[in-house]
């Protein structure tokens, strides 16, 4: 009769209306509500600093740190902005490369964020929530809500 109402975001499961009803119920529960935020829309600011909104768009769509093979959960990383922001571009009449939107922005632990600042190790978002990272040895790996893969099939060398 009732169908799913929500997510646990640890569980990452939906439960059912009654269960939700019976958590209200009981006085030890604190129950947070907050607005649905569609992973798939695009959300900008022109500002570095991320905003709330944005910020729980993140956590909902990547739900872990988005490194390969990492399970810190989203809300104990960082945002980062995948293409660094330009803080001079707006002054100098730039267009901004690094802008704080939905499709720039990705949770990454401080470890992660770390590693991604300071070494070779880069990445892209090639679809919201689908990552492809290239290791400082070149390797190739896609992160998605399923998990993470390899992905560095050498190509096949064009000799026709
Ligand atoms: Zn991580």
């Amino acid at each position: 009769m009732f169908g799913p109402t929500g997510r646990m975001e640890n569980g990452q499961r939906l439960v059912l209306l009654d269960q939700v009803m019976g958590w209200c119920g009981d006085s030890r529960t604190k129950v947070t509500i907050k607005p649905v935020i569609d992973p798939n829309v695009e959300l900008s600011t022109p500002a570095y600093e991320i905003p709330d909104r944005i910020r729980e768009q993140i956590m909902l769509r990547d739900r872990t740190c988005v490194f390969p093979w990492c399970t810190r959960p989203a809300r104990r990383c960082d945002v980062d902005h995948i293409v660094e922001f330009d803080h001079d571009a707006e002054a100098e009449g730039r267009p901004q490369p690094g802008p704080t939107a939905t499709h720039n922005l990705a949770a990454l632990c401080r470890y992660h964020h770390r590693l991604k600042t300071f070494t070779p190790w880069r990445y892209r978002m090639v679809e919201p929530g689908v990552f492809e990272w290239t290791s400082l040895h070149g390797h190739r790996y896609r992160r998605d809500r399923t998990g993470t893969t390899r992905i560095d099939e050498p190509e096949p060398p064009d000799r026709h």
